[in-house]
């Protein structure tokens, strides 16, 4: 097992540097990088998806390539169109609400990311739960203007998303809503998301998630845990297993990254990437391997998910 520490060239969930164990087995590698506020029991998860991937292998693909979205940040307009030109994707996620900016604000920078997509592209919004309903309410109608492919995370909570989703004709989307395995069903029962975002390694592994998708009966949208490619090619396996894929996915998230520890990185060709599992490159695995303070620090987590989760392999186990 192999611990890595990358520079990330954007500042995300406060973190400037990301972590993570790589681990090796008959059926590849596989990624273990739970974020640092978790702890063993919700680490469980995340290392029973690198135990998937290194053990098992994933379900057979239905499909060999996977649209995804541009990410737009929260900049400003003339910035927005750049990087949405410069992407190549049909499909653009933009950053809305966030602190110290103007509701005029966000509504530029939509119609910038409309305006460089034209017609036929597709623009959705995320909030990341900062709204309340009267505030999504209003801003979902204006920013409607630009047509919304859906908005995401609008509010908070379950309750508040149920009420937006009544108001607005916009389909919402839950993703902070969704960490566990059981909160599909909860977001479900509560009428409270028109999509469900799905992300690998919180829900235990693409075949964990293929059952949530199912028993959750919304389509979904997968998204990344910003990984590196190890990771992200879990992902990329259960957007190909998945049925129906009717959204572009949020797995373009490699260059969020300073580098990457595989010979050929997923990142997207003409806003799709290739269903593919990349061959971990030693030379770049060493480039990036961890401190020896970083790396006992995820060995012990490692160990400490590997207890909760108990049985073979015992990949967490320090050997
Ligand atoms: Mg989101």
């Amino acid at each position: 097992m192999r611990v890595y520490a990358i520079p990330m060239r954007t500042r995300f969930r406060g973190i400037t540097r990301r972590e993570g164990v790589l681990v090796e087995g008959p059926a590849g590698w596989g990624e273990f990088s739970p974020f640092a506020e978790y702890g063993p029991t919700e680490c469980a998860r995340w290392l029973a998806a690198a135990r998937e991937a290194a053990f098992e292998g994933w379900p057979a693909p239905v499909r060999d390539r996977i649209p995804v979205n541009v990410t737009v940040p929260a900049v400003e307009p003339g910035r927005a169109h750049e990087i949405v030109r410069a992407s190549g994707c049909r499909t653009a996620k933009v950053k809305v609400a966030e602190p110290g900016q103007s509701e005029d604000d966000d509504l530029a920078r939509v119609e910038a990311v409309r305006d460089a997509l034209g017609p036929s592209g597709r623009v959705r919004v995320d909030v990341n739960g900062a709204w309340d309903v009267d505030t999504a309410a209003r801003m979902i109608r204006r920013l409607d203007r630009f047509d919304l492919e859906y908005v995401e995370q609008p509010c908070a909570t379950l309750e508040e998303l149920a009420r937006v989703r009544r108001l607005v004709d916009v389909p919402v989307a839950a993703d902070e809503s969704i960490r566990r395995a059981e909160d599909p069903l909860k977001v479900r029962a509560a009428e409270a998301a028109d999509v469900a975002v799905l992300k690998v390694q919180p829900l235990g592994g693409v075949r964990a998630a293929l059952r949530v998708a199912e028993a959750c009966g919304l389509p979904v949208v997968v998204s990344s845990a910003v990984e590196t490619s190890v990771g992200l090619a879990a992902g990329v396996a259960l957007a190909a297993a998945l049925p129906e894929l009717p959204y572009a996915c949020g797995l373009a998230t490699l260059s969020l990254l300073e580098g990457d520890v595989v010979d050929e990185p997923l990142t997207p060709v003409d806003g799709a990437i290739d269903v593919r599992r990349p061959r971990v490159r030693e030379a770049a695995l060493a480039r990036y391997e961890a401190d020896a303070a970083t790396a006992d620090r995820w060995r012990a987590r490692a160990a400490e998910a590997q207890e909760v989760l108990g049985g073979d392999p015992a990949i967490g186990v320090v050997r």
